[in-house]
C-alpha cells in the first residue's frame, strides 16, 4: 500500500506577517517532510471576540474552521495575533483537537521574553512554529510528552517553549511515522503507553496568571 504525502494548509485569520507563515510553512516541511501550502487569509475572526474577556475564543473558532473549504487538505492550520483562551484557562498559545484536523496559533503572547522584555522577530517566528508543530503534532495524535528533550513536551510558559527542542524524541518521532504511514482513512488514535491520560490534553500550553 503506497501512502500520500499528507497536505497541510497554513491560514492566517486576519492580519499576520507572512513572513511567520513562510517560516511556520518551512519548519513543517524540513521537520515533519509533509507537503505544507500557505492558503489566502480568512477574515479576523471577530465572531469569536468574548466581550467580557476581551480575547478570542479558540473552541468556537475551532468549530467555525468546520464549515470552511479545507477539502484538499488533511490538517489546516489557523494562524493569528490574536489572544485566545479556552473558558477554564487564562489563555492559550495554541490549540488542536487531539486527532483532528485543525489547529490555532496564537502569536498574540509569542513576542516577549520570560524576563519581559521584547524579543526580536526571529525567535518569535520561531516559537510560532514550534507551536505550530507541536499542534500538528496532536492532530497526529501524538500526546504530551514527559521527555524535557521533545517537541511534544508540555509547555506552561514561554521559558517552557524556549527550552523546549523542535525536534521529537525518538518515541515521539517513530509514533509520528508510524501514523503518517497509516491510510488516513484508517487514522485512528495508536496506543501510547506510560503518557498522560487523554482526559487532561484536551488543550495546552495553558497557564495560569
Ligand atoms: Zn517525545
Ligand atoms: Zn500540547
Amino acid at each position: 500500500m503506497s501512502s500520500k504525502k499528507r497536505l497541510v494548509g497554513v491560514v492566517a485569520l486576519g492580519e499576520v506577517p507572512e513572513i511567520a507563515l513562510k517560516v511556520i510553512t518551512a519548519h513543517i516541511s524540513g521537520y515533519f517532510n509533509l507537503s505544507v501550502q500557505i492558503l489566502p487569509p480568512l477574515e479576523h475572526p471577530e465572531y469569536a471576540l468574548d466581550e467580557k474577556r476581551f480575547q478570542y475564543n479558540a473552541g468556537i473558532i475551532l468549530k467555525a474552521f468546520e464549515s470552511e473549504r479545507f477539502t484538499d487538505y488533511d490538517k489546516v492550520i489557523g494562524v493569528l495575533k490574536l489572544d485566545l483562551f479556552i473558558p477554564i484557562f487564562t489563555h492559550v498559545f495554541g490549540e488542536a483537537k487531539q486527532g483532528g484536523k485543525f489547529a490555532l496559533v496564537s502569536m498574540f503572547r509569542l513576542g516577549k521574553n520570560p524576563d519581559g522584555s521584547p524579543s526580536p522577530s526571529s525567535i518569535i517566528y520561531e516559537r510560532a512554529a514550534k507551536v505550530a508543530l507541536h499542534e500538528l503534532g496532536h492532530l497526529f495524535n501524538l500526546l504530551h510528552c514527559r521527555e524535557k528533550k521533545c517537541l511534544m513536551h508540555f509547555s506552561g510558559g514561554i521559558q517552557d517553549l524556549d527550552e523546549t527542542p523542535i525536534y521529537l524524541c525518538r518515541y515521539c518521532s517513530t509514533f509520528l511515522k508510524d501514523c503518517l504511514l497509516r491510510q488516513p482513512d484508517n487514522e485512528k488514535p495508536l496506543k501510547q503507553p506510560d503518557k498522560i491520560p487523554l482526559n487532561l490534553l484536551s488543550s495546552e500550553e495553558r497557564f495560569r496568571q
